[in-house]
């Protein structure tokens, strides 16, 4: 181990979470979201490891592109669409499929004299109010892409939840019975019927009317826990990426010392403090707070003290065992990252999303 620090990947466990939300929605098409480099994991390597997955969704065109300079021949969605003709021509280039949730979106593919064969996925606003037709523009969007010239342009349907990591909040359950009323006044039923897509992961893994025929997790992919009452582990998913660092010094601090920037902790007792290699130049939020676990030497220890750039202290007093060179979890196999975020005000999808460029991702 030359490194101090690092994100390993564990790409079997990536595919054994794709395993368990198939098993969630055994029906449904999985288009595993890789967008934001694969939520940190690494866009190309997660993408190989997931080959099973039937599509990737992406945010941007620059993503997409990326895939297939890798060799990514399965379908790639691309959440937010394009947004001028040059996007447009590059897309079709790829064979990417396009979300289409703005009129100026339409008018582009009307625009559109290239023959490919493009999916469009019509993007339906049920409430979440972002991106998508609200429901008395849906009719007027659909006919339009259905007028369009492009030979045999293939139309779906989708909707995003704004609310389905709360189990019991009624929104989910108007936002999908407002996507299949107006999906029902297109007429869109029976034999016009278009595959649709619902769910997020909490959608996939917490309502089972969400499925559609495609479902569209992220986070659950990489072994994190959509809810606030429900551990990962309970849901059959596993941690992907375990942030791993080292112990760079054990230092004696005396009762009434301060460690660290602005003094900002406090010795109440003489204590055993570990300084370890992870900053916020590695992606730690800096207002971590006192307290928050960090595993050191297999054993959870409080973290003491501002989050520095390169380092973090950590109070490991009464915990001989941990020196110079001893190992290290900021988060992942042991300490979730669920956990941390909590102590950080801020959710596991931000302190995966945050991993910096400086931290090497190792693949298991
Ligand atoms: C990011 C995203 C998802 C995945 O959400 P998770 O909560 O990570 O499962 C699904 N659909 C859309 C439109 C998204 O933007």
């Amino acid at each position: 181990m030359i490194r101090l620090l690092r994100a390993v990947i564990d790409s079997a466990a990536l595919r054994h979470n794709l395993g368990t939300i198939r098993a969630y929605a055994p029906g449904s098409k999985v288009m595993a979201v890789i967008k934001a480099n694969a939520y940190g994991h690494g866009l190309v390597s997660t993408a190989l490891a997931l080959g099973d997955a039937d599509a990737f969704a992406v945010a941007r065109l620059e993503e997409g592109i990326a895939l297939r300079a890798a060799g990514v021949r399965a379908p790639i969605v691309l959440l937010e669409g394009i947004f001028n003709a040059e996007q447009l021509a590059e897309a079709a280039h790829h064979g990417f499929e396009l979300v289409v949730h703005d009129p100026l979106q339409i008018k582009l593919l009307e625009a559109h004299r290239d023959a490919r064969r493009f999916v469009v996925w019509i993007k339906m606003d049920t409430g979440m109010n972002r991106l998508g037709f609200r429901p008395e523009a849906f009719g007027p969007a659909l006919a339009r892409l259905r007028a369009l010239t492009v030979p045999s342009l293939e139309l779906r349907v989708m909707t995003h939840l704004a609310r389905a990591d709360e189990r019991s909040e009624p929104m989910t359950i108007a936002q999908i019975e407002k996507f299949e009323a107006t999906l029902a006044a297109a007429g869109l039923t029976g034999v016009q019927r278009l595959a649709t897509s619902i769910g997020n992961s909490a959608g996939t893994l917490g309502h089972p009317r969400a499925h559609g025929d495609w479902v569209r997790p992220g986070l659950a992919l990489y072994g994190v826990s959509p809810f606030a009452d429900a551990t990962a582990a309970k849901h059959g998913l596993k941690p992907v990426m375990t942030l791993e660092t080292t112990v760079l010094t054990v230092r004696e601090v005396k009762r009434g010392e301060t460690v660290g920037y602005a003094g900002a902790w406090r010795a109440e007792r003489d204590s055993s403090i570990a300084i370890l290699a992870a900053g916020y130049g590695d992606g730690l939020p800096r207002h971590l707070a006192n307290g928050t676990p960090v595993l050191v030497a297999g054993a959870r220890h409080p973290l003491v003290g501002r989050v520095s750039m390169d380092m973090i202290a950590v109070d490991v007093t009464g915990a001989p065992k941990v020196t110079a060179g001893s190992r290290a979890i900021v988060w992942g196999d042991g300490l979730p990252v669920e956990e941390v975020a909590a102590h950080a005000e801020t959710i596991p999808y931000e302190l995966l999303c945050g991993v910096s460029q400086r931290v090497p991702l190792e693949l298991k």
